[in-house]
């Protein structure tokens, strides 16, 4: 270790928990929740405590490059160099046959800022193609549409310090217990020292976070907005709203009345399967909160009907006045670390940094006189499923993905499969050989991982932490800023004259200068010496700001906050029926992270549930003669999952649950749930309806 103490922060979730690493006796490192951190004040959840095990085994690592010169030929070690010059060949002869758009770029919600500013410049401003997108599609782009249409920018309003200020809490869409573990420890201790707080808790999974509720609303899936509706019926009805806030703060709202008091409390009991006393019994506690946050993640976001989820939820926040003062607000979490920088630096294919608009010409042109361009595409990007869709078509070419395992992760793994069979060129750049979608590649880049590079990266809160390099990568690995860097000068563009990651960080703090993110301010000495900030940090020696919408005026033309009407109340999934009778929703659990790669290495994280499981409901079991440990077959039209069974009355009947992370190497492919998984998406945020697809289930 090149310092004898690191402070750092947690690699996986979007909680940002700070960790202090020290070196071992045997020459590794361990790791230790660092008590002075305003996130999680020395705790750390089970994954976090255990990064040091995957740090110091380097036994799956990708040492060098490797790379094949046809299909047919077996992947060889090759240097740098011969790597790089290939890629620029291959991707150079692609462009100049095909056009910019036949190759995309695929990245991660785990890379941090700099590499993510890097190459968005690089693909939306030197390749001129759009077609970079980022898993974070799969788990907020739904979330990042709601808030610009109810804010007027993707704005995340509140603080974790907001928590230990609220009263009430409503967690819809999310098990914050097990996938934001020390945000929900902060939660509960506030709830011990304050038994008047209230907590909703609205899933169809009776999880670890609802039994620290005192009303669950065990929902049918896809019905949220419907809930929400009756909820925003009962506050108006009872009084329970800021008149003053509606008339002065936002727009829309005679629509909203009109539309939430025209429903009936009794077919939203129908639909939503809870019932109107509870229903009215959650409206009343939000509407008698001192202080009301709503929690949600991708139980809302999902969803075929994703941002209308987002956008009814956020009107609950509007019509109680629940915005802009503390302990009160609407807060997405967010899954992944550094989802947030992406969402910052433009890592969509729809987006420009700093929140600027591809479909704007003005913001186009500004990023690309930024830049030193001549111009950026007006052709939006495709998205996550949108590229893997054009290489089984034929329409792109090539795909360069970093950090992260699509053959696990994208819905209906299957195509994903022939995608990337299809394709005339695959570079993966990542850190195992453990990733399902390595074995694709056509050129294999070794990644420095974390703690292994410096950067930056912004958690739920909005809070940006500096993360130090301690230790050397293993073999010849290399930082992704340093690949990305290389691979540009190959390609011979300019404006990739970096030194350091500090460099590429300037170039863009320089680019959020009068932006509602500026942190044109906010230097690495600072985050190195005073620690973390939450942006903006628009002036010299300003301390970061916890509360956005303070004054009230939001980022709209107006400066009010619009109560939006959403295009679909009703889910437009495809309904269960006789073929495929049941939901399947799919998701997290406590001690594993996304496809495995890492946690699935630590043997200790692997104790909790080793094996995936169905959850089904009892009366469901018992009518197929189904008990807890049997085969089960799981069903839809997409494939097919081979699973034990686990016979539990936390899960509502008629609705299944899969958890994501199990991919074919670690086991095989009759675990992969993503089999299943439809392929249906939001029509606006294009993110994947994952909580929702139908299944027929037999007994094996
Ligand atoms: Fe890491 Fe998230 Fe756990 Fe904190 S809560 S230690 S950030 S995984």
């Amino acid at each position: 270790m090149q310092n004898s103490e690191i402070k750092t922060a947690c690699s996986y979730c979007g909680v940002g928990c700070g960790i202090i690493v020290t070196q071992d006796a045997k020459n590794g490192v361990e790791v230790k929740g660092d008590v002075n951190h305003p996130v999680n004040r020395g705790m750390l959840c089970s994954k976090g405590m255990n990064l040091h095990y995957v740090v110091n085994d380097t036994s799956d690592r990708i040492l060098y490059p490797e790379m094949r010169w046809s299909k047919s030929h077996p992947k060889e070690r090759v240097s740098w160099d011969t790597a790089l010059d290939r890629a620029a060949a291959v991707f150079s002869s692609i462009i100049k046959k095909h056009g910019p758009d036949s190759v995309g770029f695929y990245v991660s919600g785990q890379c941090l800022t700099e590499e993510y500013y890097l190459v968005n410049k690089l693909v939306k401003g030197f390749l001129k193609t759009n077609n970079i997108d980022t898993n974070s599609r799969l788990c907020m782009s739904s979330a990042v549409v709601g808030y610009k249409k109810t804010f007027g920018e993707d704005s995340v309003p509140i603080a974790y310090d907001d928590i230990e200020l609220a009263d009430t809490f409503l967690i819809t869409g999310a098990n914050p217990a097990w996938c934001h573990p020390i945000l929900f420890r902060r939660l509960e201790q506030h709830k011990e020292k304050n038994p008047k707080v209230k907590i909703i808790v609205i899933d169809p999974r009776r999880t670890d976070s609802a039994a620290l509720a005192d009303l669950h609303l065990q929902i049918i899936p896809g019905t949220d907005i419907i809930l929400y509706h009756a909820i925003g019926k009962r506050l108006i009805e009872k009084g329970y709203i800021d008149n003053d806030f509606i008339k002065n703060n936002t727009e829309n709202f005679k629509l909203y009345k009109d539309l939430v008091v025209s429903s009936s409390f009794e077919k939203a009991s129908k639909l939503c399967g809870v019932t109107v006393k509870d229903i009215k019994l959650a409206a009343d506690i939000i509407g008698k909160a001192k202080g009301f946050i709503s929690l949600w993640a991708m139980g809302l976001n999902q969803s075929a009907i994703g941002v209308d989820k987002n956008t009814a939820l956020l009107n609950l926040s509007l019509v109680t006045g629940q915005v802009g003062k503390p302990g009160s607000g609407p807060f997405s979490l967010t899954g992944q670390p550094n989802a947030m920088g992406g969402r910052e630096v433009g890592g969509l294919a729809n987006l420009l940094a700093v929140h600027k608009e591809l479909n704007n010409p003005t913001h186009r042109q500004e990023v690309a006189d930024f830049w030193g361009v001549t111009d950026i595409s007006e052709k939006p990007g495709l998205t996550a499923t949108e590229m893997f869709d054009a290489l089984e078509s034929g329409k792109m070419k090539a795909i360069w993905i970093i950090c992260t395992n699509p053959m696990v992760s994208l819905p209906d793994s299957r195509r994903v499969e022939k995608a990337l069979q299809n394709a005339k060129f695959v570079v993966v750049q990542d850190i195992s050989h453990n990733s399902d979608t390595s074995k694709f590649a056509d050129l294999l880049l070794p990644a420095a991982g974390w703690l292994e590079k410096d950067g930056t990266m912004t958690n739920s809160e909005r809070r940006i932490s500096y993360l130090p390099k301690g230790i050397s990568a293993p073999g010849e690995a290399l930082s992704d800023v340093e690949i990305l860097i290389r691979f540009a000068q190959k390609m011979k563009f300019n404006g990739f004259n970096f030194n350091t990651t500090e460099e590429v960080y300037k170039e863009y703090c320089l680019m959020t200068k009068g932006t509602k993110m500026d942190i044109s301010f906010l230097n690495y000495n600072r985050l190195k010496n005073e620690g973390t900030f939450q942006w903006p940090v628009p002036d010299y020696g300003h301390p970061g700001t916890p509360r956005l919408f303070t004054d009230k005026k939001f980022y709209t033309p107006s400066q009010k906050a619009i109560f939006n009407i959403p295009t679909a109340i009703e889910n437009t999934s495809e309904a269960p029926n006789a073929q495929f009778p049941f939901i399947l929703t799919t998701g997290r659990i406590r001690d594993q992270w996304h496809t495995m790669t890492k946690t699935g290495k630590v043997s200790r994280l692997m104790t909790h549930i080793p094996s995936p499981m169905l959850e089904i409901n009892p009366i469901d079991a018992y009518k197929s003669s189904i008990n807890s440990g049997d085969i089960v077959v799981v069903t839809s039209k997409n494939g097919t999952v081979r699973v034990k069974a686990k016979v539990t009355d936390s899960i509502k009947e008629g609705v299944v649950f899969l958890p994501m992370h199990w991919g074919k190497q670690l086991e095989n492919d009759l675990n992969r749930t993503n089999n299943l998984t439809n392929t249906v998406v939001d029509p606006i945020s294009k993110e994947p309806d994952f909580k929702f697809t139908t299944v027929a289930i037999a007994k094996y």
